[in-house]
């Protein structure tokens, strides 16, 4: 039979006695993984409930992965990074030469501080190391125009990076090489950050973010060309009210299942379960069907009961919970 990956993420894991009885009820849903966020906070104070999560986790035969959860900003996650707090230098640098509340993926002490986290992640022993999203700063309103007054990253170590690549000094404007050089950066901070995985003999997970972007990866053949990218996904979430969930979670799915089948990677899709609408839990339904329709083996959702204690929770968290749970029963009897 062929492997079913079937996982929810889970947050605000700090005391483990509590968390247990949550991740029995995750495996008696149906699903095979769960994806802890393991933030800057939780690596400075919550190691060991974390150790003793990931065990437990593990006794009832779920698979791990850890989420480097809105670490200095550069991934996704709803929390804050005092790195960037307290080491300015870390920080990327506007176009107009403003400091940003996000780490640089090219600033070597970022990459630091991300090796250390690997090594205490791999203390705890997961399956998996799932890297959320990388990006560089987004400007949601200059999204779109190809010229952009605002765009990030003109730090030293970008500018650096980009006159040794170009031959001549960055830009202080938006043109074709730039929005290469950032492509490619978000490409080589994704490589960095899955080859000392690897080299921890744990599997590497890549989500991509499902939209054009300048301070993404658009061109998702080159993410998948990482040789140590094991797991290739995105997350298209859907908007409340959003006609056509089945054809936009499709259309992702299946550009996720042709880059995982050509790069043999595996390929996997998230699925909406926060900012859910009261009588829209259907669409979950729609959404797992649409993915599995296009091969996709590895689905997971976020969050654990329609992430019903933060702000995006769902407006009726059981009946989220119930569909999902319903849907992952389904899928492991076909
Ligand atoms: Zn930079």
């Amino acid at each position: 039979m062929e492997k079913l990956s079937l996982g929810v993420s889970y947050y605000g894991n700090r005391i483990p006695w509590r968390v247990k009885e949550d991740l029995a009820a995750i495996r008696e849903a149906g699903c095979t993984t769960v994806v802890h966020t393991f933030s800057e906070e939780d690596h400075q104070f919550y190691q060991p409930a974390m150790e003793q999560i990931v065990a437990d986790s593990h006794a009832l035969g779920l698979e791990v992965w850890l989420d480097p959860w809105g670490v200095g900003q550069a991934f996704g996650g709803e929390t804050y990074s005092a790195l960037v707090m307290k080491d300015l230098k870390l920080r990327q640098v506007s176009s107009t030469g403003e400091l940003l509340p996000i780490a640089c993926p090219n600033q070597p002490a970022f990459r630091d501080y991300l090796m250390k986290w690997i090594d205490t992640c791999a203390r705890f022993k997961p399956e998996v190391l799932f890297w959320d999203e990388p990006h560089f700063h987004i400007y949601p309103e200059a999204e779109g125009d190809a010229q952009p007054k605002l765009w990030a990253c003109c730090c030293a170590e970008c500018k650096k990076l980009f006159e040794k690549r170009f031959g001549h000094p960055m830009p202080d404007r938006m043109t074709p090489e730039v929005r290469l050089f950032k492509e490619d950066c978000i490409v080589d901070f994704s490589r960095f950050l899955c080859d000392a995985t690897k080299a921890k003999g744990i599997r590497a997970a890549l989500c991509l973010l499902p939209f054009e972007n300048s301070s993404t990866i658009n061109n998702w053949e080159k993410a998948a060309a990482i040789p140590s990218v094991d797991i290739i996904g995105t997350d298209p979430y859907w908007r409340p009210r959003q006609p056509d969930v089945a054809r936009h979670v499709g259309r992702f799915s299946q550009r996720i299942a042709e880059l995982a089948g050509r790069f043999h990677k595996e390929g996997q899709i998230w699925i909406l379960n926060f900012n859910i609408p009261k009588g829209e839990e259907g669409k979950i339904k729609e959404a797992i069907e649409a993915a599995w329709e296009a091969g996709i083996r590895n689905l997971a959702a976020w969050s654990y009961f329609g992430a019903s204690y933060i702000s995006l929770k769902a407006e009726d968290p059981p009946a989220v919970w119930k569909t999902l749970s319903a849907c992952y029963q389904d899928l492991r009897k076909r």
